[in-house]
Order: C-alpha cells, then sequence, then structure tokens
C-alpha cells in the first residue's frame, strides 16, 4: 500500500529501530513507547485491521505470536511479564490501518486500561 507508513518501514523506505525480521513479520520499536519496552510486530503483509484476517492468515498470525514469545524472551520481560494486543477501529484507538501486535512490558501495567 504506498500510503501505508508500515508498508514503508517494511520497505526500508522510512527509517525504524528493527529489532527482528523474517520472510512473514518485522518488528520494530514504538516511535512514541508506553512502556520501557514497547515493540510493535508488523505482517509483511498489509492487513487493515484485524476484521480483514481470513483463514489464509493463520499461519501468519501464529507467526506473529511466536515472534513475540521470542522477543520477549530476548528482551528480558517473559518473567516479569507483558502485554500483547490488536487495536481495531475507532474505540480502540487505531491510528495506523495495517495490522500490528503491540507488546508492551518492563513495567506494572494497568488493568482495565482506559
Ligand atoms: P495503533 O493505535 O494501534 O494503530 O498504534 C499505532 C502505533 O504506531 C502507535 O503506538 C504509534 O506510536 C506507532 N507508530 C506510528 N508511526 C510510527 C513509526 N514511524 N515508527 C514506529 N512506530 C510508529
Ligand atoms: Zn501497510
Amino acid at each position: 500500500m504506498p500510503d501505508c507508513i508500515f508498508c514503508k518501514i517494511i520497505k526500508k523506505e522510512i527509517p525504524a529501530k528493527i529489532i527482528y525480521e523474517d520472510d512473514m513479520v518485522i518488528a520494530f520499536e514504538d516511535i512514541n513507547p508506553q512502556a520501557p519496552v514497547h515493540t510493535l510486530i508488523v505482517p509483511r503483509k498489509h492487513i487493515p485491521t484485524l476484521l480483514d484476517i481470513t483463514t489464509e492468515d493463520r499461519a501468519l498470525i501464529g507467526h506473529i505470536f511466536m515472534a513475540a514469545n521470542n522477543i520477549a524472551k530476548n528482551k528480558g520481560i517473559s518473567v516479569s511479564g507483558f502485554r500483547t494486543l490488536f487495536n481495531c477501529n475507532k474505540d480502540a484507538g487505531q491510528a495506523v490501518y495495517h495490522i500490528h501486535l503491540h507488546m508492551l512490558g518492563g513495567r506494572r501495567l494497568a488493568w482495565p486500561p482506559g
């Protein structure tokens, strides 16, 4: 998608602090971190929202969570704990319409979220 900021990061057209990438996903640091660890895991495939996922994407979604599993261990937040989430549409405050799994950790996170 030409106007998608995350597609531009994937194509290396704009910079990001990339911490992991493979043939299916890329992970980079959130530009406006809400916790000491705030990483975004993004599929290379442009999927606008969680509602656009199809059965074809099953392996990809599993792969995103396997990346989260590995990143949590590498970042040293697996024991202390962390949160993963997808924001979907307006009420969740989705700002970038290319799905991305937020990984937040490194501090105590409030629940319920605001
Ligand atoms: P969401 O509200 O779930 O769509 O989250 C979008 C996230 O992307 C926010 O946490 C932003 O801080 C983050 N973000 C936006 N632009 C960039 C960028 N160029 N590099 C890294 N993170 C970004
Ligand atoms: Zn995109």
